[in-house]
């Protein structure tokens, strides 16, 4: 309910009087963009996100109060690359060129990422498949946030220009936070090379590059589709096969097929946020890396 509470405070500061009323109201679709967004335009934005935490944004079923929301954002900021595809509807809905695609306050934040699992034309509809043109779970690899606060610095800078100086210097100084950080993740994660992980969904593609992670399976037979019971003995015979001691499951994730593999290959379940508030602790963007990482290690220390 982070989102909710968030998004009605926003509309009661732009409400009440003593507001500044040139605060930006911005709506992104997922927490992390709402995360990002933040750290670019600080004190001068308000961002608030449509799916709310925990909710699995490939799957959101948009409320009609989502038009209203869109209607009073001066900036939307999506993920693109078929991972928020519902907001197109909604644009449609909202009819406010701006904020639609090619206009001015319009985010795509996938634009410039080099995309992983890229996949061809080929692919139709229809086949059950959550990742239409590419993986879509970019925002995973900590470096990939230098494109997506560039991208939106970009559009906050042409809305606002008067503030653009400061949504640079914000943004130079999260990337620093952040740069710092990343030095310490790697050194931490190195303690999981070559340690075969199993995950229920593949979301973490990116985020295993960054740090040489080696996620070798998914529950899910492809994203999208939930495991049936030979796909379920397989995993669990290339886990044995391969001595793996994690299983990775987000927490909107169905808890029994993970801890079935689990418990027959001797693995750990460890919970992952893949995005912004998916779980405790997890507040902002660099939070949600400080959570899944130290999960990661003390996972991997009880081994
Ligand atoms: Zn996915």
């Amino acid at each position: 309910m982070v989102l909710r509470s968030g998004l009605i405070v926003a509309l009661l500061a732009l409400a009440s009087p003593g507001f500044p009323q040139d605060r930006v109201l911005v709506v992104t679709t997922t927490t992390d963009l709402r995360s990002l967004t933040e750290a670019v335009g600080g004190d001068r934005v308000v961002a608030a996100s449509l799916v709310p935490p925990n909710m699995d944004a490939e799957e959101y079923q948009p409320k009609p109060q989502d038009v209203l929301r869109l209607r009073q954002a001066r900036l939307l900021v999506r993920v693109g690359l078929d991972y928020d595809l519902w907001v197109d509807r909604l644009l449609a809905q909202a009819g406010k060129p701006a904020i639609s695609r090619g206009g001015p306050a319009y985010v795509d934040a996938s634009f410039a990422i080099t995309v992983l699992e890229l996949r061809g034309m080929s692919v139709g509809p229809g086949d059950g498949h959550a990742h239409g043109s590419g993986n879509p779970h970019y925002w995973l690899d900590p470096k990939n946030a230098e494109i997506i606060t560039a991208n939106i610095l970009e559009a906050l800078a042409r809305i606002d220009p008067a503030n653009a100086a400061q949504y640079e210097a914000n943004r130079q100084a999260f990337l620093a936070r952040l740069n710092s950080k990343l030095a310490e993740w790697e050194i931490k994660l190195s303690a999981l090379k070559n340690m075969p992980i199993v995950a229920y969904h593949n979301s973490w593609p990116y985020f295993a590059r960054r740090f040489r992670l080696d996620f070798i399976d998914f529950i899910e037979i492809k994203p999208g589709v939930p495991p049936s019971p030979s796909h379920l003995a397989g995993i669990v015979r290339s886990m044995r096969e391969r001595g793996t001691p994690i299983d990775v499951r987000e927490p909107h994730e169905p808890e029994r097929d993970v801890a079935f593999v689990a418990n027959k290959a001797g693995a750990k379940v460890v919970t992952l946020a893949a995005s912004v508030g998916a779980l405790p602790e997890t507040d902002d963007y660099i939070s949600l890396f400080e959570v899944n990482i130290e999960a990661l290690i003390s996972a991997a220390a009880r081994r």
